[in-house]
């Protein structure tokens, strides 16, 4: 079974077409790791393609905070004003779908995923520190996660853990992991709406666990346009330049 694995798409439908056109014939399966929306223009458009789309999805602190699940507070002011926007823009239909998705980490089809850490969804894996409890304490030898808008991970073996970093090439669109056996993994497939990690194209990936081997995707997109109707939304300058930098 092939999974199209997406993460913090962000109300960003332009890069979230993008990556399905790119992806389109190559997996049978979709699962979401949250953030379906928070900080991106077109909240209800993600939200019908990803209830249309996805076997399996669970929610993140974005969701959570425009479903008042929790306090947006310990977000930034950006962030905030983001949610309460995202909040008075939804259609109740998709509001109630956001409210309704549950908390990580979820199993599906021997797969883990979690938005943030195994123990806390909230949390972020930056470290392989931070990265240890998960790939410990997970059910599955795969565990997807988000929430830091970084593509790669971490494996572990023999009481060895190393940081996974891979750059898909412009050529092919995608960096190949073989999977090896008696290793765990716990990796993220970076963010579709707004990646973080320096490189601005969308990010997701493509797990093949018949052939053991996951694909990190990149594809770019028509940043400019998103970024007009983000500026037509009053969003935050910061929001809007980094999908530029992809920071
Ligand atoms: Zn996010």
């Amino acid at each position: 079974m092939r999974f199209l694995v997406l993460s913090d798409i962000h109300a960003n439908s332009t890069a979230l077409a993008a990556a399905l056109s790119a992806s389109e014939g190559r997996w049978e399966r979709c699962v979401c790791l949250g953030d379906l929306v928070g900080y991106g223009p077109d909240p209800n458009e993600v939200v019908g393609r990803v209830r249309d789309l996805v076997d399996t999805v669970i929610r993140g602190n974005h969701d959570k905070a425009v479903c008042g699940m929790k306090a947006a507070e310990d977000f930034n002011p950006a962030a905030r004003t983001a949610v309460e926007w995202t909040r008075s823009h939804l259609l109740p239909e998709a509001l109630e779908y956001l409210c309704m998705l549950p908390a990580g980490p979820v199993e599906t089809y021997g797969l883990t995923l979690v938005h943030g850490a195994i123990h806390d969804e909230d949390e972020y894996v930056f470290t392989p520190a931070q990265a240890l409890d998960g790939l410990l304490a997970s059910p599955s030898g795969v565990t997807f996660f988000g929430h830091t808008h970084f593509q790669g991970g971490f494996s572990y073996r023999n009481d060895r853990l190393e940081v996974i970093q891979l750059r898909a090439p412009q050529a092919t669109g995608f960096a190949a992991l073989r999977l090896e056996s008696g290793t765990r993994y716990l990796l993220n497939p970076g963010s579709i709406g707004q990646p973080r990690d320096g490189d601005p194209r969308a990010a997701f990936a493509i797990a093949d666990l018949d052939h053991e081997v996951v694909e990190f995707w990149r594809v770019p997109y028509d940043i400019t346009a998103v970024q007009k109707r983000m500026n037509e939304a009053g969003a935050a300058e910061p929001l809007i330049s980094r999908l530029t930098f992809g920071r």
